[in-house]
């Protein structure tokens, strides 16, 4: 069988995806597409030669009989209708992170979710499906390196452009450390502090880069995540548990070692786009095999959505005030307990 899936938006992550699922992903089959603009949502469908009906709207294509599942690739604020319109419909949702843009908007999705009765959504932490963290995950579980005491992470871009604000470095950025750390160590996030050291001279005038990001978690455990988005030198992703007995760090991407000119060197990533690209590939392709095996998908879930937007909502207001704020999760949903990523 295969999954009929029609995509909401068409800008860059949105032909991406059509792209992986036309090309190289297996089971899935684009019959459905619009865009704000509909001429965008047409070019994407002579671009990749599909044979899919442009819709006028987002409730138009969900309404669509053969579309079994959706994948929203639209600017975030639109995601929540989307992703509730889905629901309504009994269709499967992969949305593009934010879920919602508010913490209230993930709420209303977790319950609409809860009261279809069965899993429809997953978001698009894609970090969850890189091998990197998946290996330093399986160190964690298997407690390789005793009980996870301190996290140190670092999110550096080589450069941003002006449009780029302080929050940003948060809703933006930070985002996928908020998602994949608390996974990481299945713990959640209990308060937030951020601190901002020198400026680098390569910011523009309004943005605080880099900043630092200090998160504890109910057990206990330290993180220490740096945002720097002006970094020069590269797209530079970071991660290093501490535990008990040892450490644990997110290996480098793999390249060519180079001895020349009395220097030993590896090439680095300019590009995020680069970075991730296999995880892209394989959170769709188990969205869609899960799908298929088990009528759900097992991916990050809406509550995890609801979980980044309350944790970011914190860390945007420490930004702002410069002490400690609270992170008030609450109990996760019996509904989401015995989700299995991998
Ligand atoms: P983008 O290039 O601006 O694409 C968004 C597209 O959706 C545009 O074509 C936009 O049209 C269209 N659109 C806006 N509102 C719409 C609506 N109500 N219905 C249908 N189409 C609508 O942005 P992008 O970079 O692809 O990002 C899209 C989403 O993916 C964002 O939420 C972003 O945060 C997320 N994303 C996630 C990752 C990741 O690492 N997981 C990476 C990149 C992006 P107009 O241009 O005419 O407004």
């Amino acid at each position: 069988m295969t999954l009929n899936i029609g995509v909401i938006g068409t800008g860059a992550i949105g032909r991406e995806h059509i792209r992986r699922i036309t090309n190289n992903l297996s089971g899935g089959k684009i019959v459905a597409v619009t865009d704000v603009n509909p001429e965008a949502a047409k070019s994407a469908v002579e671009q990749f030669k599909l044979d899919a009906v442009v819709y006028p709207d987002d409730k138009s294509l969900v309404a669509a009989p053969n579309v079994d599942a959706i994948v929203i690739t639209s600017w975030g604020p639109a995601h929540e209708a989307s992703v509730l319109a889905g629901i309504a419909a009994g269709k499967y949702v992969f949305c593009e992170k934010p879920l919602a843009t508010t913490a209230e908007g993930c709420k209303s999705i977790v319950e609409a979710e809860i009261k279809h009765g069965k899993r429809l959504v997953q978001v698009g932490f894609m970090r969850r499906y890189d091998r990197g963290y998946e290996q330093l995950k399986q160190a964690i579980d298997n407690r390789f390196i005793g009980e996870p005491l301190m996290i140190r992470a670092a999110h550096r871009n080589p450069e941003v452009d002006d449009n780029y604000t302080t929050d940003m470095a948060i809703t933006d950025t930070l985002i996928h450390e908020i998602d994949v750390l608390h996974w990481l160590v299945d713990d959640d996030y209990t308060s937030v502090q951020v601190i901002y050291p020198k400026k680098t001279r390569h910011a523009s005038s309004h943005l605080k880069d880099p900043q630092i990001i200090m998160l504890e978690t109910k057990g206990g455990i330290a993180i220490q995540a740096e945002v720097f988005v002006n970094c020069k030198y590269g797209y530079d992703i970071q991660c290093e548990i501490i535990g008990e007995e040892g450490v644990a760090k997110l290996p480098e991407v793999p390249g060519i070692v180079y001895r020349k000119e009395a220097q030993l060197g590896v090439d680095l990533l300019m590009d995020w786009k680069q970075r991730f690209i296999d995880a892209y590939d394989r959170e769709l392709q188990d969205f869609i095999d899960s799908i298929k095996a088990t009528g759900e998908p097992k991916g990050p879930t809406s509550w995890d959505g609801y979980i980044a937007a309350v944790t970011a909502d914190a860390c945007v207001k420490a930004q702002a005030s410069g002490v400690k704020e609270a992170v008030t999760i609450g109990d996760k949903p019996a509904f989401y307990q015995n989700v299995v990523h991998q």
